[in-house]
């Protein structure tokens, strides 16, 4: 039997928090994408996370909590690295940006895949901080199976690991729809392991002083985490392009018609950009503009639904990189990555 979808109230939040109580996972939605959430202290249900995702232990779990009080009880830091969290927390919590410092013993070697450090966030999501509130501190990676595209609806949830858990919390569609932001505190300078819609600028103007941007970074290696070179992928064969008018459409093969998407990044560009055999492509975008949150919200989103269409390959054009362009191309270079 496949997952209850419950709709957001706060008998599903009681149901939620029962289920994780008795060590049970599910998944829940938050600002970045849905998550697929476990009790901290529950060995058990955390190493239940990674079958359902089949992701490797070796690649660690990011904690989600309330507040700040919350994270320091999870952490070791400085009075001066102190400074610099509580700056941030304030500036950008609850909210997508996550936090990698030393953390305590307490914290199971099962989340941070026997690291010395631990991510921990503070999500933003009001359904997902009323579970917080009553659950305690959640280990949540996101809520797909390992290497695939991330879920940033209900639904998503329930058409990949919906036979695998119990409930998904209905909480509407991400704001978000990217992963957050991973900032290293732990090296002699903070870097940006993973970009999302907190950019390096805005955490540099809170901070008064230059931070590592996000350097792509790739790895076949697992256990380089967050780098690895093939990742969010659809199963249907994924090209990028750019401004690009010279990309060529292929529409025959082995005696037989292609079906083929083009993914523009706004309706403008759809509607004014040649690609060689267009024509014989089915047409879609992004955005009506070409505003990066507005791609950022509905990339995967769009990805999976083609990936449901039958399409042999889908051709997308990358934004620029800039703002949250950054994290938008980042996902998108990894998702061709296996084609
Ligand atoms: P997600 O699948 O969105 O939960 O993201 C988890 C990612 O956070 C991992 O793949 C890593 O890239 C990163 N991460 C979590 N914990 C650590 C850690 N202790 N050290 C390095 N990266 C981490
Ligand atoms: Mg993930």
């Amino acid at each position: 039997m496949g997952a209850e979808i419950l709709p957001s109230s706060g008998v599903s939040i009681q149901l939620v928090v029962d289920a994780l109580r008795s060590g049970e996972v599910v998944a829940l939605p938050t600002e970045t994408v849905y998550g697929l959430a476990a009790i901290i202290s529950d060995d058990v249900a955390l190493r239940r996370i990674f079958e359902v995702k089949a992701r490797p232990f070796v690649d660690p779990l990011i904690v989600h909590v309330l507040d700040l009080s919350s994270l320091l009880n999870l952490v070791q830091i400085s009075d001066d690295l102190f400074n610099g969290v509580y700056r941030l927390v304030d500036a950008f919590c609850p909210g997508p940006l996550t936090f990698l410092l030393k953390k305590r013993k307490s914290v199971s070697d099962i989340i941070t895949a026997g690291k010395k450090t631990v991510a921990v966030r503070l999500p933003a999501h009001t359904i997902f901080r009323e579970v917080l509130r009553q659950s305690g501190p959640l280990a949540a990676p996101s809520a797909n199976p390992f290497g695939y595209l991330s879920p940033t609806c209900a639904a998503h949830v329930s058409a990949s690991i919906g036979d695998k858990i119990p409930y998904i919390l209905d909480g509407g569609t991400c704001t978000i729809g990217l992963e957050s932001t991973i900032l290293d505190l732990t090296g002699k300078h903070f870097a940006i392991l993973r970009p999302g819609a907190i950019t390096a600028e805005m955490i540099e103007d809170v901070l008064g002083k230059k931070i590592v941007p996000y350097r792509p970074l790739v790895s076949a290696d697992p256990s380089a985490p967050g780098m690895l070179k093939q990742h969010y992928s659809p199963r249907t064969r994924l090209r990028l392009f750019e401004q690009s008018p010279e990309v060529e459409i292929p529409h025959f093969q082995e005696n037989r018609a292609l079906k083929t998407a083009i993914l523009y990044l706004s309706r403008e560009e759809a509607q004014s950009r040649k690609i060689i055999n267009e024509e014989k492509a089915t047409v879609f975008w992004l955005s009506e503009n070409g505003n990066l949150n507005e791609i950022a919200h509905n990339i995967f989103d769009l990805l999976q639904r083609l990936d449901n269409m039958n399409f042999d390959a889908i051709y997308c054009q990358i934004p620029q990189k800039i703002d949250i362009g950054i994290a938008i191309n980042d996902r998108l270079i990894r998702a061709a990555a296996k084609f």
